[in-house]
């Protein structure tokens, strides 16, 4: 839209906010870390149909990241991602800075029970206890009536939801599903990473995914059967393999036999080269 507002600061964004809701409108929002590409932009799509009014947010959340993960390296490219916004219509985008949202004060933490022990939790100490929080502050200063996040991150989906209920967040959590490449490799900002190579085995993980879900189709319900040589296969292809398995939608346990009637999640994260790849498939049998 022409009148796309950029605010940085939280008494700014809560004026807006105001207004807003005194003239009745539904707001919906999408926290994001920018270096915006079409999953991002799917999410957009999703809150314009929910909302009138779409307010992104634009952060690079340091809490989220482990000492010796790639903060420093994430891609940043502000400009881009405002052009990106005014082509999407976005009604509002916060750009806050690291001293507006953290301060100097860090007294409070978040934590996470048994949610967080597998999957990304598990190969990420703290992770999701920082994006928690950022989440939670962002809620707290957006207010929306509706919030949209991607299946790409399925344990990220549901830690937030399991916070929105347990919290008492006033907000209808939306799930995108997840916005792929023609080869099937999920969107994401981290791709840019990739060397020509990686990129060209990278959809690997996504395939090793449908091979599993075709065998679960045909009747298979062991999981360390369905897994074996998927994993195998990975490491042969030149990734460097951190977990693939089937997840209850419920609790996020890892599952050892699949049941009929019930839904799965199957998740793995590999690394191309020093690149983390995440995928996920819900599976209803
Ligand atoms: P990020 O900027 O990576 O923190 O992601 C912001 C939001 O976009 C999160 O809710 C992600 O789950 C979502 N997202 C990122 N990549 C994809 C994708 N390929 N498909 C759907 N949603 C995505």
């Amino acid at each position: 839209s022409v009148s796309m507002k950029v605010i940085e600061d939280i008494a700014g964004i809560r004026q807006e906010i105001k207004e807003l809701k005194l003239q009745g409108k539904r707001i919906s929002f999408v926290p994001t870390m920018g270096a915006l590409h079409a999953g991002h932009r799917s999410l957009f799509h999703m809150a314009h149909e929910d909302a009138d009014i779409v307010v992104v947010s634009i952060y690079v959340n340091p809490e989220q990241f482990g000492p010796n993960e790639d903060f420093a390296e994430y891609p940043r490219q502000l400009e881009a991602d405002l052009d990106v916004c005014k082509k999407e219509n976005i009604d509002i985008v916060f750009t806050p800075t690291d001293q507006i949202i953290y301060g100097d004060e860090k007294f409070l933490h978040i934590e996470i029970d048994t949610l967080a022990d597998h999957m990304d939790g598990g190969s990420r100490p703290g992770y999701f206890n920082g994006i928690l929080l950022v989440v939670n502050k962002l809620f707290n200063i957006i207010q929306p009536h509706s919030a949209v996040f991607g299946q790409k991150d399925i344990q990220q989906f549901i830690l937030i939801d399991k916070m929105v209920q347990e919290f008492n967040h006033d907000l209808d959590m939306l799930m995108a599903p997840v916005a792929r490449a023609e080869d099937g490799l999920a969107l994401s900002s981290r791709n840019a990473y990739l060397t020509d190579e990686e990129r060209a085995i990278a959809p690997s993980l996504q395939a090793s995914m449908q091979h599993i879900r075709q065998k679960v189709l045909t009747g298979a319900r062991e999981v360390r059967e369905l897994l074996e040589t998927q994993k195998d296969e990975l490491i042969k292809k030149g990734f460097k393999f951190d977990y693939l398995s089937f997840y209850s939608t419920i609790d996020l346990s890892p599952i050892s036999m699949l049941k009929d009637g019930e839904q799965y999640i199957l998740a793995g994260a590999v690394y191309a080269g020093k690149t983390r790849l995440i995928d996920n498939l819900l599976i209803q049998l």
